[in-house]
């Protein structure tokens, strides 16, 4: 017997538009072929036609541990049994509490949240009034979130401007924007402004590309922080739990005033943490600086975070992820060669970039820009097509579940889909 209400894809699809706008729920999604998912199970999902995909997209990052990774989703399906939301404090969020500060090592205090967008907004309040100042300097082609005050497009002049109608343009008045990977546009920035209250950073740059910081940037940013007294703040929303246990700080050894984690801290359940010093996390404990939420470390948001971190840190399974990372780079880049495709593939094996051009490696974000992303979105859906489920702007991911079969599967789909590629584009 059937238990969907449709049967294919298309279907779906032809339904969904006229109670969904455009059919999806985030925007991010309008680009996207419009395949329905029954389930996923590791990293493998499987659609309404009968088609199973090796997903390197993982959920646009949460899936660290795959789809349904058991042990967490046991442990979360029995925790919310004793109920979801109390409005009061349970065991639960301090046993996820302590565990956090005792895995990332650096922060005295965690903070749910729901959404990264949201607890990067805590963030900056929290900066503000510790320091008592107003702007927020931050990177071109960095994602904070979809608010007013960060969804942002970086004209090839400099600065930002809003990105959406209907977004109040205002709002952007107080980011300062800056290119990345350059210490000398971040000091001039300071040096030229006595109202900033922080500089933040995703560590990685990952919502454009997947650019490592160069050698000495983050100590870079914590060394001008500190000079000019501002707080920094890592985004580690991509990178918290994913680009190693203790996410960035930890990989690159840097540690921020504040860092907001998201994706991968809870394996998929919609969770963000803000983490931080005593001395600026506890102007949230005196009531100084609001921050609230209904659903802030509800059973199942706790229950999540204690579990994936947990499982997490006793699986470690960082090497096996960067590992099969590693070798599905090279995968693509022989497929690439074969097909005389010309795929840069640049970025780390649990999170890397593909693009058209340029050949050497990129470091910021012009050199994104510079990018044919229409071909590579062209392509991109012929990996869906064969069976690959990938993000149209170039980012792949690696979860703990991605094992040799799949690795064995995604070359033959890789092989095939950039072969029909290369027939279609001449
Ligand atoms: N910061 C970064 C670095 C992100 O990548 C994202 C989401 N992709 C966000 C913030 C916003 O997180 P959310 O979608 O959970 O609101």
């Amino acid at each position: 017997m059937s238990t969907t209400i449709a049967s294919s894809s298309a279907e779906f699809d032809r339904r969904a538009r006229r109670r969904l706008p455009g059919g999806v729920n985030s925007n991010v999604r309008l680009a996207a072929p419009r395949i329905y998912f029954e389930r996923g199970a590791g990293a493998r999902l499987y659609d309404v036609d009968g088609k199973d995909y090796v997903d390197h997209l993982l959920g646009q990052g949460p899936n660290i541990l795959g789809h349904a990774p058991e042990p967490v989703q046991s442990y979360v399906s029995s925790a919310v049994r004793r109920g979801m939301v109390y409005a009061a404090e349970h065991e639960e969020e301090l046993i996820a509490a302590e565990q956090v500060c005792d895995i990332l090592d650096w922060p005295d205090m965690v903070r749910f949240g729901v959404s990264g967008t949201e607890s990067v907004q805590a963030a900056f309040r929290l900066a503000r009034a510790f320091t008592g100042r107003r702007r927020i300097v931050r990177f071109e082609g960095h994602y904070h979130g979809w608010l007013d005050n960060t969804l942002a497009a970086f004209p090839a002049e400099g600065g930002c401007i809003p990105a959406s109608a209907g977004q109040v343009g205002d709002y952007l008045e107080d980011t300062v924007i800056t290119p990345w990977n350059d210490l000398d546009a971040v000091r001039q920035r300071l040096a030229a402004d006595d109202d900033i209250a922080a500089i933040v950073t995703e560590p990685v740059m990952l919502n454009a590309g997947a650019i490592e910081p160069c050698a000495g940037y983050l100590e870079g940013l914590r060394g001008l922080a500190d000079e000019f007294g501002v707080v920094l703040i890592f985004d580690e929303v991509i990178t918290g739990f994913r680009v190693a246990l203790g996410g960035a700080a930890q990989r690159y050894g840097v540690t921020p005033d504040l860092a907001v984690y998201g994706k991968a801290v809870a394996a998929g359940w919609p969770v963000s943490l803000l983490a931080g010093r005593a001395d600026l996390m506890e102007r949230f404990g005196t009531g100084e600086v609001n921050h609230s939420g209904t659903f802030n470390a509800s059973v199942m948001a706790a229950a999540a975070v204690r579990s994936a971190t947990a499982t997490l840190r006793d699986t470690d399974p960082y090497d096996h992820i960067e590992k099969h990372g590693q070798q599905l780079m090279e995968v693509i880049r022989d497929a690439s060669n074969r097909h005389r495709l010309g795929l840069h593939v640049q970025g780390l094996g649990m999170a890397f970039h593909t693009s058209f051009g340029p050949e050497a490696p990129i470091t910021d974000y012009r050199g994104v820009a510079r990018t044919d992303g229409a071909k590579y979105g062209r392509l991109a859906r012929f990996l869906i097509e064969h069976g690959v489920w990938v993000a149209e702007r170039g980012v792949w991911y690696v979860s703990a579940a991605h094992g040799d079969q799949d690795l064995h599967d995604a070359e033959s789909r890789i092989d095939a889909a950039f072969r029909a590629f290369a027939r279609s584009e001449v």
